[in-house]
């Protein structure tokens, strides 16, 4: 079983999983995009079970926009590195772009493309979905 690491900018939150990813999808819903002050956020999805989180420091934080939906931030230096909701129960969702080793896979779809910034081109050849 191949683990991958991570953290929050700050390096107070981390976090180890286990490989495989259920999935990796770049997410253009506007939630995403004003959470991260970005075009898009890239997620890998994971078992819930198959992740253990290191909050030595306390600094976790659930932040919930929309009912039984949370994103986990670090309250020190403000990264959300965690996203879970009733909607995909079981599964923990982590920022790709925090983990320090390389996935099992690269991004295998757009989501959420029909609230995607206009100003955003991308030629990447890789689907566009619903969420
Ligand atoms: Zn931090
Ligand atoms: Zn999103």
């Amino acid at each position: 079983m191949t683990q991958v690491h991570g953290t929050c900018l700050c390096g107070a939150v981390t976090f180890t999983a286990a490989l495989p990813t259920l999935w990796v999808a770049h997410c253009h819903c506007t939630l995403c995009q004003k959470n991260a002050g970005a075009a898009f956020v890239t997620w890998a999805g994971f078992s819930e079970a198959d992740v253990a989180i290191g909050d030595d420091a306390g600094a976790l934080r659930w932040y919930s926009a929309t009912e039984n939906a949370y994103r986990g931030f670090c309250e020190n230096c403000g990264s959300t590195v965690f996203f879970k909701s009733a909607r995909w129960p079981g599964e923990l969702h982590i920022t790709a772009v925090n983990f320090t080793e390389a996935l099992d896979r690269e991004p295998q779809a757009h989501v959420n493309w029909e609230t995607h910034q206009p100003w955003l081109h991308l030629d990447d050849g890789l689907p566009h979905q619903p969420a």
